[in-house]
């Protein structure tokens, strides 16, 4: 596996592989890598002839008083597992390479509305942080496809409206949540629960799983949400949102909607937990 830091460098390379008539993957990351990105990794390389991962803890996709200084970075690790799985290139590009004229100026790309409901609403500028540096990355590696967890849901809807927008050439790809034996979904963050916190973070897919089941048997949206949050508080969590949405676009479901999503964030200690799950009406 090749790493790369300079961005020539890596455009050198991929346009090596367009040249030889390789399909390419892009898998982009901001590191401290588990199963669930591992996943990505190996459908990527079902998928494509060149596989590109990227690890960057993009500063533009966080808040102030959010966690970028003490993101868990474990490069190191990260490479010998993506080695391992036969990824082609890591590229791990700097903050200056990334944002050389600095954050504050620099263009940057909006979806509006979808990045400003749910995770967006708590989280100002998180979407324009992640369509921007997403945006980048597909320009930089300029691949076929992209895959992406749908762990992050509203994120994968953000991305595939951008890429339908701005006319990107490149498949998007969601891949299932890779989950903890106990229902947890797999998260970077999640380094940064208590052994007591541990033990109740099962609870938010569970709240999900209970508020899915409901809609299925006919309960009304309004009180699936206010159930699903009643329980999460009771939980020993501290809901921020648990709400029923169409897939397709996160609006509000209509009585003909039958593709949703319950979608949740939550904070435990020191974590913010965000998880979904799909229910289809006609099933
Ligand atoms: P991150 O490093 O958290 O930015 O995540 C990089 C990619 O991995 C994103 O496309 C995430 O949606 C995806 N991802 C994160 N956690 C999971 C998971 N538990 N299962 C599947 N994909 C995930």
């Amino acid at each position: 596996m090749i790493r790369v830091a300079d961005i020539p460098d890596l455009r050198r390379q991929v346009s090596g592989w367009r040249a030889q008539g390789l399909r390419t993957a892009l898998v982009p990351t901001m590191g401290n890598l588990h199963a669930g990105h591992l996943a990505l990794v190996r459908s990527a390389r079902e998928l494509a002839g060149r596989v590109v991962v990227s690890i960057f803890v993009n500063p533009l996709q966080f808040g102030p008083s959010e966690d970028f200084a003490a993101y868990p970075r474990t490069l190191e690790r990260d490479a010998e597992q993506l080695a391992a799985l036969g990824a082609d290139l890591l590229f791990v590009p700097t903050v200056d390479g990334m944002y050389p004229r600095g954050q504050a100026d620099h263009t940057r790309v909006e979806v509006p509305g979808l990045s400003d409901i749910l995770c967006g609403a708590s989280r100002p500028g998180h979407f324009v942080g992640v369509a921007t540096v997403v945006c980048k990355l597909l320009n930089l590696v300029q691949p076929d496809l992209a895959l992406f967890g749908e762990k992050d849901f509203q994120q994968l809807l953000v991305i595939r409206r951008m890429v339908e927008d701005l006319c990107l050439p490149v498949a998007i790809h969601g891949l299932p949540t890779v989950r903890e034996a106990d229902g947890l979904a797999m998260s970077s963050r999640n380094v940064y629960l208590q052994p007591a916190e541990r033990a109740l973070a099962p609870g938010l897919y569970r709240a999900l799983l209970r508020a899915a089941e409901r809609l299925s048997g006919g309960a009304a949206v309004v009180e699936v949400e206010a159930q699903g949050y009643a329980e999460l508080a009771a939980g020993g969590l501290e809901p921020e949102y648990l709400s029923v949405r169409r897939a397709c676009d996160l609006g509000p479901p209509g009585a003909e909607d039958l593709d949703l999503v319950v979608l949740a964030a939550a904070r435990l200690g020191r974590a913010r937990l965000i998880d979904n799950c799909r229910v289809r009406l006609d099933d």
